[in-house]
């Protein structure tokens, strides 16, 4: 069965030859060359080259004049058996038949490993020969550019960017990841208190009980923390000065604020005890670098007070009582107060541009 397919095979061949000779007559050989091999990419850390190639044909690769290995391919497929090749290595890779007839040959560069670091362009940059801004610029890859990192000089990262490799000043690269960003969990739902659709809701009408102190929720934690950090990444100084708060504190401050201002002004800013969500372990209070502008309107002006409210349902939390929402919320504006509801929910409520109340359509009492 085999034999009749080589012979067919044969057979064609001869025909084409005959017909592409012109008529002329060839004496018996296959003179057909077996086609280009097909050869899957190259990475460096590849012990392997695989691909496709004429069944029963040896498979080459060299890289220059020198023999990485061969292989026969068997039902179309081959894999050559190679030492670790570096990046941006040519390897040709060549077949030939039976009748030793050489095919063309497929050349493919050895590329990073698809897992490798990337880093992204933050301005337009040159690439260059060495590590040193007295060396030939390659290329000008333009800002946003993804980039390989292979290794370093010094401040100078030894990139791969689409068909060029050269030098780039880590000073103009940042860390690119193509991943989904990291998510942060919903919150625990034992805290005890209303549910609306899932979602625990603490407000004047809806309160948690004077026994719960559960202290700061670690999800919450987790999401602050690195909030805080994504920040200082870029230059953001925040500071989260009042996170858990229990019932009796809260009841100290409620009634130290009535006394003060009265009960009607107080409410306006404090909650009763029992109504705040800072019992629940899930409210942060941010401030930026400027401490005068601490638990004030003025702080959603600053770059801080703006950086959070752009950013903060990435890490799960969402502004709980924006501007002009006193009639739903209970609250005036607090640029500074942030409920957890995990990276999920935060980034649709973010989205939809409503108060947590309207987003979860209760109305007020
Ligand atoms: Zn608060």
């Amino acid at each position: 069965m085999k034999n009749r397919k080589w012979m067919a095979a044969l057979l064609f061949g001869l025909l084409l030859t005959v017909q592409l000779a012109g008529g002329q007559t060839l004496a018996g050989a296959d003179t057909i060359p077996p086609a280009m091999p097909v050869v899957d990419a190259v990475s460096d850390t590849a012990l392997f080259i695989t691909g496709k190639a004429e069944s029963k044909a040896k498979v080459y690769a060299f890289s220059g004049n020198k023999k990485l290995g061969e292989a026969e391919a068997r039902n179309g497929r081959f894999s050559i058996d190679i030492l670790k090749q570096k990046i941006g290595t040519s390897i040709k890779v060549y077949a030939v038949d039976a009748a030793k007839n050489k095919g063309k040959s497929k050349t493919v560069k050895v590329l990073a490993t698809p897992s490798a670091v990337k880093f992204a362009a933050t301005g337009n940059v040159n690439m260059r020969s060495g590590a040193s801004v007295s060396t030939r610029i390659l290329t000008v890859l333009p800002k946003g550019t993804i980039v390989s990192y292979i290794n370093k000089t010094g401040t100078w990262y030894k990139v791969k960017a689409g068909k060029h490799t050269g030098f780039v000043s880590s000073a103009y690269l940042k860390k690119f990841s193509s991943g989904k960003p990291v998510s942060f969990p919903a919150p625990s739902k034992k805290t005890p208190g209303t549910y609306v659709n899932g979602v625990l809701l603490v407000n004047k009408d809806y309160g948690i009980p004077s026994s719960y102190n559960p202290g700061v929720s670690a999800r919450a934690q987790k999401g602050a923390d690195a909030l805080v950090a994504a920040a200082k990444r870029q230059g953001i100084s925040l500071t989260p000065f009042s996170a858990f708060r229990s019932y009796s504190r809260q009841a100290a401050l409620y009634t130290n604020y009535a006394s003060q201002y009265g009960e009607m002004e107080a409410d306006k800013f404090s909650a009763r005890p029992g109504h705040s969500e800072h019992q629940t372990g899930l409210a942060f209070d941010f401030g930026g670098s400027d401490q005068s502008h601490w638990l004030k309107e003025s702080f959603g002006k600053t770059k801080e007070g703006k950086w959070l409210a752009a950013n903060a349902h990435k890490y799960g939390f969402v502004l709980r009582y924006p501007k002009g929402k006193e009639g739903v919320t209970g609250y005036q504006y607090e640029p500074w107060h942030y409920r957890y509801l995990g990276s999920e929910l935060a980034a649709k409520v973010k989205a939809s541009g409503k108060t947590l109340e309207e987003f979860l359509r209760v109305k007020a009492k």
